[in-house]
């Protein structure tokens, strides 16, 4: 019989950047919470990340996805404060700003589309042919026709965001209980009143899944086919005497991101590979010839580590951010895929602010899970990424 643990305003299950970021909000807020985690706090994609704030060139065209991923990142530097503040902990925002470097005409032009209704919604991206592009940059090699500069789009270390929202979280009265599945929800007729793990029962009044890349598996233990699964990837590490370039240099099916301490991460590879996070030969080699061929000095460069993770990814590439029809007391906040250290302060300042108000704000309407739960009726199992570990 599950022991039951003092009852909480709202249990967050998995404590990844997001599910810690809601917390922190949460608890600024002044509720009590309580987040339960299979592994440990940033085990899996939320410290894989390479930490790149890229709400303009992860985005190929206007809508509200973009609202989205610019209001976060605006969030950032006032956030790295407020964290150090509360932890001492140094999230390493990074404003030098971001290269989308173009291989070929046929990106050139797409990257110039781009940057025109960047432009119209008052975000800088200025056009660099080869020429000013190596003047600011000249370990970038000649492969490289031009680039797209985006001084807005910046950087921070993944692992400590994730920590130091966790960490701050704590500070304001949150409880982070490790090593804990959640095997089961708690119902009261259809309404969801927390979950269980193994051996202890939280309740609450809010439930919210944060589960990531495995949202779509917990959610059929309520029932709810929630179009959510793995996409795999890969990302190696090396450390030079001297980085030979500032920026982050992002290019097709490879980026460079500048860490402090002369480390370089080089990311990152995109499969459909279920649960699997094996390190393969193939992807460090792929990864590596990419980087050498951007920046030629790289091969230099000391190797440092490999690592795998999965991004949590929805049927139509959005997050899933809200509550769900017929399903009261339960919020939903995964499916970030590419970019969930860069939505992870809206996510958590918004949900907050639904679970207080009980009102959906305006900028996560669009993200409602209700928009694909009946779309994803022909979703299998096995396209979800079948198995759950
Ligand atoms: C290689 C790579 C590079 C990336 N680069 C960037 C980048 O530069 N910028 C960016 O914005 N994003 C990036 N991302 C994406 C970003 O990492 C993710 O979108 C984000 O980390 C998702 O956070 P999450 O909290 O939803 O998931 P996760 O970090 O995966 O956390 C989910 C947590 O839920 C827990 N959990 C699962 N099942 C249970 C259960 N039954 N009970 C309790 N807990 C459970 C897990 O253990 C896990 O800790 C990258 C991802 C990868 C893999």
């Amino acid at each position: 019989m599950p022991l039951t643990q003092p009852s909480a305003d709202v249990v967050i299950v998995g404590g990844g950047v997001i599910g810690c970021a809601i917390a922190y909000y949460l608890a600024k807020d002044g509720a009590r919470v309580a987040i339960v985690e299979r592994d440990t706090v940033g085990a899996h994609a939320s410290s894989a990340a390479a930490g790149m704030l890229g709400a303009q060139v992860e985005t190929t065209h206007p809508g509200p996805f973009v609202s989205l991923c610019l209001e976060s990142r605006a969030r950032f530097p006032r956030l790295a404060e407020a964290l150090y503040a509360l932890t001492g902990i140094d999230i390493e925002l990074n404003r030098a700003g971001l290269l989308r470097l173009a291989q070929n005409d046929e990106e050139q032009q797409a990257l110039l589309a781009r940057a025109e209704w960047q432009r119209a919604l008052g975000e800088p991206a200025e056009w660099l042919d080869g020429f000013a592009l190596r003047e600011r940059e000249p370990a970038v090699s000649d492969a490289v026709v031009g680039a797209l500069a985006i001084p807005g789009d910046h950087q921070v270390n993944a692992a400590k965001l994730t920590r130091a929202f966790a960490e701050a979280a704590v500070r304001l009265g949150a409880r982070i209980i490790e090593h804990c599945a959640v095997e089961r929800f708690l119902r009261h007729g259809t309404r969801v009143v927390g979950v269980e793990t193994e051996g202890e029962t939280y309740r609450a009044e809010w439930t919210v899944l944060a589960a990531g890349a495995w949202s779509g598996v917990l959610g059929r233990r309520l029932g709810l086919r929630l179009p959510v699964g793995p996409v795999k990837g890969e990302s190696l590490s090396v450390v030079l005497q001297a980085v030979p370039f500032r920026k982050t240099l992002f290019a097709h099916g490879c980026y460079l991101v500048p860490k402090q301490g002369g480390r370089v991460v080089i990311g990152a590879t995109e499969a459909r590979a279920g649960f699997d996070r094996r390190v393969t030969l193939a992807a460090v080699t792929q990864l590596a010839a990419a980087a050498k061929t951007l920046v030629p000095a790289l091969a230099e460069a000391t190797f440092e580590r490999a690592w795998a993770s999965v991004r949590p990814h929805s049927a139509d590439g959005l997050p899933f951010l809200g509550t769900v029809a017929g399903h009261p007391g339960l919020v939903v906040a995964t499916g970030h895929f590419r970019n969930g250290i860069l939505l992870a302060p809206i996510t958590g300042e918004l949900i907050a602010q639904l679970i207080r108000t009980g009102q959906t704000p305006d900028l996560l309407a669009p993200f409602s899970p209700d928009r694909l739960l009946e779309a994803a009726n022909g979703i299998s199992a096995a396209s979800q990424g079948g198995e759950a570990r």
